[in-house]
């Protein structure tokens, strides 16, 4: 057997959000989630971690610490407010800034999304570390699912990318769907690939009394509560629920009194005036005395929204995976989701939920009430979605990250981008 490198310290790249942000809104979302759950565990593991990330508000302390043994570093590269668009402009700076900073060397670089993997394509050569990257979404996987007016992934992005491809020594993917995306659309060889399912936290989610759940949230506690839960844009698909939920009360209009639909989450990327569209759409549908908006939330707050919801829409456009997907699971709450991405590994179809082939609002509506309006299948679907989102553990997670550095610091295949 090949022996195993030591890794005693690693840099994490995140250059345009932070482990320190809410999630659910701008672009704080499922890699937030991500960094901070596998950086708290790989420190509890002895493992010393320095995050490194753009600094994007004024006043911004250089160097946090998150938990003992997890430095996040604010690095300054242009403007702090600086539109998710432009920060393509940004990654030179960032680069060279990451690069100053973490002059003590580290065992593995891992980046996450591709505006830091390029940055880690500069750590790696300069610190002569192997680098891991984890694309969280693909452009080329996104440009071919876009939601109606969305604007296509750059061309800068689809190129960062193919030489992330090349140049990292492993990249880390959520699925087997994604690892073959990788290898057939950005030609990443096989070596390269290694798929490792993202957690979830099954000691913040867990099931718990929906009742108690419905009194917290102010909701009555027989109310038929469908759920959407995350950053508010196109690609997330909000306005299926919304559409789905006037279907549901067209056809039992005696629902009215007792349905409450849910849309938790802040505005994001290109949809940052979609709270005020969806709250015009539900004006439209009639339905707007009906849906409840309520900001983004953390933890045992995030917790009791899922346990309030008879189910959760999960109506994604295209998804690397869907973390709030498996979070609703663990509290016991089906999820009904489109097929796409990873969501069919992180719902079992039929069983913790059901997987729809598309939009369309009558399917969606049978969906939602087969499950809401149908109190023994809700149950059993609630069991099964305990047991199958505990098969993922943020533990496990970073075992996996643990060994594939370890790997990576033995063999590094990536493409040699040294000239020195
Ligand atoms: N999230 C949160 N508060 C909210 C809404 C979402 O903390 O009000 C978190 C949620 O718990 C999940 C993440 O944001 O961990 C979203 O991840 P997901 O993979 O579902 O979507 P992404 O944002 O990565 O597209």
């Amino acid at each position: 057997m090949r022996e195993r490198a030591v890794i005693n310290r690693i840099a994490v790249l995140a250059m345009h959000t932070s482990p320190l942000e809410q999630p659910g809104t701008g672009d704080a979302g499922g890699m937030n989630v991500y960094v901070a759950q596998t950086s708290r565990r790989f420190a509890a593991n002895g493992v010393e971690v320095e995050v490194f990330t753009r600094a994007n508000a004024p006043d911004l302390p250089p160097v946090v610490e998150m938990v003992p043994g997890v430095t996040v570093r604010h690095v300054p590269a242009g403007p702090p407010e600086l539109d998710k668009n432009d920060l393509p402009t940004r990654i030179a700076e960032f680069a060279s800034g990451v690069v100053e900073a973490g002059q003590d060397g580290f065992d593995a670089v891992h980046s996450h999304y591709w505006l830091a993997g390029q940055a880690g394509i500069q750590a790696k050569r300069a610190w002569r570390a192997p680098l891991v990257h984890t694309a969280h979404t693909l452009a080329k996987v996104k440009n071919a699912a876009l939601a109606a007016g969305e604007r296509p992934e750059p061309l800068a992005r689809v190129l960062g990318e193919e030489h992330l491809a090349a140049a990292a020594d492993r990249l880390v993917v959520n699925t087997e769907i994604e690892a073959a995306e990788l290898r057939g659309l950005y030609r990443a060889r096989a070596e390269q690939v290694l798929t490792i399912p993202p957690g979830v936290d099954l000691d913040c989610f867990t099931p718990g009394d929906r009742a108690a759940a419905r009194v917290e949230l102010g909701l009555p506690v027989d109310a038929v509560v469908p759920a959407f839960v995350g950053r508010i844009q196109p690609l997330k698909a909000p306005d299926v629920l919304l559409r789905a939920t006037a279907e549901l009360l067209a056809r039992t209009p005696s629902l009215r009194e007792r349905m409450v639909t849910l849309v938790v989450g802040g505005p994001s990327g290109t949809g940052l005036d979609q709270p005020e569209l969806l709250q015009r759409l539900a004006v439209e549908l009639g339905i707007a005395d009906v849906v409840r908006f309520l900001p983004p939330r953390s933890g045992a707050a995030l917790a009791q929204v899922y346990r309030a919801a008879d189910v959760v829409a999960v109506p994604s456009h295209s998804e690397s995976f869907g973390l709030v997907a498996l979070e609703a699971q663990a509290c016991g709450t089906p999820v009904a989701a489109t097929a796409v991405g990873g969501l069919p590994v992180a719902v079992a179809d039929g069983v913790s939920g059901v997987l729809l082939p598309d939009h369309v609002t009558e399917r969606w509506a049978d969906a939602l009430a087969g499950i809401a309006l149908d109190p023994v299948r809700r149950a059993s679907m609630s069991a099964a979605a305990v047991r199958h989102a505990a098969r993922f553990s943020w533990e496990r997670t970073t075992e996996g990250l643990l060994a594939a550095y370890a790997d990576a610091a033995r063999t590094e295949v990536g493409a040699c981008t040294c000239t020195s």
